[in-house]
Parts: C-alpha cells; sequence; structure tokens
C-alpha cells in the first residue's frame, strides 16, 4: 500500500533525544519535501538540580519547540515523566492519538535496547503504537483511525551499545555529512542540558559527544558524519526502505 503523505514522525523519549540522534535525516527529508513532526514522550521534568519539575518542563519544551522550528517542524509533548514512561494502556493510546492526529508515513523512534529504560519503552510503546492505529476499537475521541502502518524506524542506541555494552549494530547508516551543522544548531537549542554539561565536565560536552558518535557512524562509511538506523521489519509493517527510496545514495545498508 502506498502513502501520498511525505510526513516523518520522530517520537523519541526526551527533549533532545531527536536532536542527538536523527535530527541529520529529519533535515535530510524535508529538502526532499517531507514534512517532519517531532514529539517526544515527557517534557524532560528531571532535568535540573536548580528548578520545579513545573519550571524545568517549561524551559524544555519551549527548547525542544525551538529546535523542531528549524525544520519548520510542529512539536509535540505526551506529558509523560521522566523516569516513569510506561507501557500502559494511557501511554499508548496517547500515542496513537499522535499517529492518528499527525499521519506519519514514517515513524522513527528510540532503539529497542538502549542504556535508558525510558528509551526502551519508548521504542516498545511506539511500535504497538504504529500498528494499532487503525484499530477502531482503540477510540481517541474526536481524531480518526489511521489506516495505515507507516514505516518504523530505530535510531542507534546511545554510545552504540546495549545495557551489557555489546555493540548495537545499525542496519543502515545515512550519511548526514551536509547537515551536521544544522543538527548541531538544532542540539544547541537545549541551553538548560548544554550549559548543565558544560559547567560538570568543564567543556562542551553536548556538543562533542553528538559531534563524535557522529563522526564514529561516518568512518564506517567512509564519510565525515553519519546517523545510525534499524528498521522494523515484523509482520504486517512494510519491507521496502523507504529511507534509501528517499535518500538514495546517502543510505549505506549494512550486511
Ligand atoms: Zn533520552
Amino acid at each position: 500500500m502506498t502513502n501520498p503523505n511525505k510526513t516523518v514522525l520522530a517520537i523519541v523519549a526526551h527533549p533532545d533525544d531527536a536532536e542527538i540522534s536523527c535530527a541529520g535525516t529529519l533535515a535530510l527529508l524535508k529538502d526532499k519535501g517531507w514534512t517532519v513532526v517531532m514529539a517526544t514522550m515527557t517534557p524532560g521534568d528531571c532535568g535540573s538540580t536548580v528548578h520545579t519539575r513545573e519550571e524545568i518542563s517549561k524551559i524544555r519544551k519551549q527548547e525542544a519547540a525551538d529546535a523542531a522550528a528549524l525544520l519548520d517542524a510542529e512539536y509535540y509533548c505526551l506529558e509523560c515523566d521522566d523516569v516513569f514512561v510506561m507501557y500502559d494502556k494511557q501511554t499508548i493510546v496517547k500515542a496513537i492519538e499522535l499517529i492518528r492526529k499527525t499521519k506519519p508515513s514514517v515513524v522513527i523512534t528510540m532503539s529497542p535496547s538502549c542504556y535508558m529504560v525510558d528509551h526502551e519503552m519508548t521504542s516498545k510503546i511506539i511500535q504497538t503504537a504504529c500498528f494499532s492505529a487503525g484499530i477502531v476499537n482503540i477510540e481517541t475521541p474526536g481524531v480518526e483511525p489511521y489506516f495505515y502502518t507507516p514505516h518504523l524506524y530505530y535510531v542507534d542506541a546511545m554510545e552504540g551499545k546495549d545495557r551489557f555494552g555489546e555493540a548495537v549494530k545499525p542496519g543502515m547508516i545515512i550519511d548526514i555529512s551536509s547537515k551536521i551543522d544544522l543538527k548541531e544548531e538544532m542540539l544547541a537549542k537545549h541551553a538548560s542540558q548544554r550549559d548543565w554539561l558544560r559547567e560538570h565536565h568543564g567543556m562542551d560536552e553536548y556538543i562533542i559527544a553528538m559531534r563524535g558518535f557522529g563522526e564514529k557512524r561516518g568512518k564506517e562509511i567512509s564519510v565525515a558524519y553519519g546517523e545510525g538506523y534499524r528498521q522494523h521489519l515484523g509482520h504486517a509493517y512494510p519491507q521496502n526502505n523507504i529511507l534509501q527510496e528517499e535518500l538514495g545514495e546517502l543510505v549505506h545498508e549494512r550486511s
């Protein structure tokens, strides 16, 4: 089944996860005429030692919206709590509602295997939400079911490794060299996190780590900067690699 909507939804756990992982690919898709939608499960309410949850949530949602604006993207927050992203009915229904509202043909989310359980739960929640958006008996008042299963992609695990320190190998690496500066500009919008890390590490760890990991993935395909992905190829999901079809030789499949 084809979907005429050239809409990509990046839905990640926390504000800044997308800017660290998939912002380069989102920027490439935008250049190809795609509409980009960005969302987080939480407002990042635990990301401060000085602000209350309410204060830091407000600050970080604004930072996320400012970063999204660089791709002319709308930003949504599902208002879960940091550390408590639950695989439960309420959360899955919220995710289904967002998919029904935004009608993406491509969804990008967290790695199923990562260092933080919020990331892993987000991955599972979104897998279920993509599959279930067309089930009419799951009610989202005012928002119609969406009878299409989007292509689903998982970003790299943080630092490319699982909880045992084992490498999580991407199925493909996308050459984002032309978008690394824009990616950095997006990440830099998250000043509340950057400043804290800068103080803590005595250097601009936030940006350095993002660029460093991008460089590592880039080296694997002999380009300056890369982003790794795995495609969800389970039952009922589209099997073709639409990112490769859209981005051509920038996408390097790994065997
Ligand atoms: Zn995160």
